[in-house]
């Protein structure tokens, strides 16, 4: 499969779009066209595990890998899982399902992909002929920061420099990031919102020159955040995954079509189960679920992006993003795959901070997706109405997607003409995450320290702690670095160096 760019014409293997991150022209690659997966194929897929689900989409994008080799890789990636298996779909007693994807290394849904990305990233640099390291740069609102630094933390041949806006990630957050081991990670905190700094690691994998004297130094740039295909093909997976669990429990037909709602930020998660469904997996409606930063909201509502707002902190900081990335792969293909129009809209979003879609992509959008967002309070509420009425506590980012999947699904209830499906809530990180948050949600109570948090929640919902965050309570931080978003490039010529 060849992968191309949404703002040209360029065009690579998937092992070169992987370890290039971003295309030339400053588009993100898409692949060529949405290899099918039949119906048959869906039930074949049914008896297998998870590791062999993911192998088997992973091969339709990335053939030269070999078969063989991918199912390894899955294999090993998903061995780092606590329970077996790492994407368990339960039924939740208001009748909706829940895909929890946070039980991998650091407790959040980027575990999924960023626990095979490496070896898509090294191998891919075997088959592509490359003989630089790679330097591996990654912008975080929390959760891709420390997943990446997992993922790649001691692998040969690969730095890892992450970046994260200093007061906009929760204080489990920043712990699990600056107490990573390796000699070969850099956790730098930056003056500025999570855009500010995904904006500056852009800035710094389009610009030619840089490339160019990092080059020279023995680095070629790469990027572990959602625009590359390396995080968005194995996010894929789950939503096939998710489907094959409810038919092999008879908990749907074959081809009946399930919704699914998605906590969203950069939009990757919720593009991967758009790609699912254009690969064939039956899915109904598309929920995209905001905070209070509810620019998608709005987007979905009268087809113009406007990011001239202001931004709000929220208990949910995985999702205070105004600048969504992978947007731009959806637009690209509503607007019928126009390249030219693409890469007009991007410019414009640039410079003046908005654009807007035609009114026959509007309706497309509309009939694919139904957005909403939440407030705080709303978040608060249900998070604790959940835990009340079905004993199962939630984290603030999953709060936001369950509270938008019931008004979806009330108001899909008044509609006699609707059609009814089942809905699937993507759980997308362990509430002892963001402990000081859902205690609050949960009691009312305000707590300063994050581990007396998690104390109180363990004792009130009998959740287990997950191993890794009771370890990382008694480790040393190793990174004190504070930037503004202008010297972010000065930190990462200072860590090669
Ligand atoms: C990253 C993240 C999100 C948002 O996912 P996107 O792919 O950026 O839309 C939601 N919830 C949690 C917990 C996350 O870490």
């Amino acid at each position: 499969m060849n992968f191309i760019s949404t703002r040209g014409t360029e065009k690579v293997t998937g092992a070169q779009a992987v370890v290039q991150g971003i295309a030339g022209d400053g588009g993100l690659f898409v692949p060529e066209y949405f290899p099918a997966v039949t119906g048959e194929e869906i039930v074949a897929m049914c008896e297998m595990d998870y590791p062999e689900r993911a192998a088997f989409i992973l091969e339709k994008y990335f053939g030269e890998y070999g078969s063989g080799e991918l199912l390894a890789a899955c294999r090993e990636a998903y061995s780092q899982f606590e329970e077996g298996d790492p994407a368990p779909l339960l039924r939740m007693d208001n009748g909706m399902y829940m895909l929890e994807l946070f039980h991998g290394p650091t407790c959040a849904f980027k575990d999924l992909a960023l626990t095979v990305m490496p070896y898509l990233l090294q191998k891919g640099c075997e088959l592509t002929g490359v003989k630089e390291k790679v330097l591996v740069l990654a912008a975080t609102s929390g959760d891709t920061g420390k997943a990446a630094l997992e993922g790649f933390k001691e692998k040969a041949g690969v730095k890892i420099c992450v970046f994260y806006p200093e007061e906009g990630v929760s204080k489990m957050q920043k712990l699990q990031m600056v107490t990573t081991e390796g000699d070969n990670v850099n956790v730098v905190a930056v003056k500025g919102n999570f855009d500010d700094c995904q904006t500056a690691v852009k800035k710094i994998m389009n610009s030619a020159e840089k490339r160019e004297e990092l080059k020279n130094k023995g680095y070629l740039l790469s990027s572990a955040n959602s625009v590359n295909v390396g995080r968005l093909i194995p996010q894929i997976v789950y939503y096939f995954s998710a489907y094959c669990d409810l038919l092999g429990s008879d908990q749907i037909k074959e081809g009946e079509k399930v919704n699914f709602a998605v906590p969203t930020g950069n939009f990757g998660n919720i593009l991967a189960a758009y790609y699912a469904k254009r690969m064939g997996l039956p899915v109904g409606t598309l929920i995209c679920a905001s905070n209070k930063n509810c620019v998608l909201t709005d987007f979905f509502k009268n087809g113009s992006y406007n990011i001239r707002r202001p931004f709000f902190r929220t208990m949910s900081p995985s999702m205070d993003i105004l600048v969504s990335s992978n947007l731009e792969r959806l637009v690209f293909e509503l607007s019928g795959r126009d390249a030219p129009l693409t890469a007009s809209r991007m410019q414009s979003l640039s410079e003046t901070g908005k654009y807007s879609v035609r009114a026959e992509e509007l309706k497309e959008m509309k009939s694919l997706f139904f957005a909403g967002c939440t407030n705080e309070s709303d978040t608060v509420e249900c998070i604790y109405d959940f835990f009340t009425d079905y004993g199962y506590p939630m984290d603030t980012h999953t709060g936001v997607a369950m509270n938008v999947a019931e008004r979806f699904e009330a108001m899909v209830e008044e509609d006699k003409d609707a059609e009814k499906h089942p809905t699937v809530v993507v759980s997308t990180a362990s509430p002892y995450k963001f402990p000081q948050d859902v205690l609050y949600a949960l009691t009312g109570n305000d707590v300063k320290d994050s581990y007396k948090g998690v104390k109180r929640i363990h004792l009130l919902t009998a959740m287990k702690v997950p191993e890794v965050l009771k370890e990382i309570r008694y480790k040393p931080p190793r990174f004190k670095t504070v930037v503004s978003c202008d010297k972010i490039y000065d930190e990462v010529l200072k860590f090669i160096s």
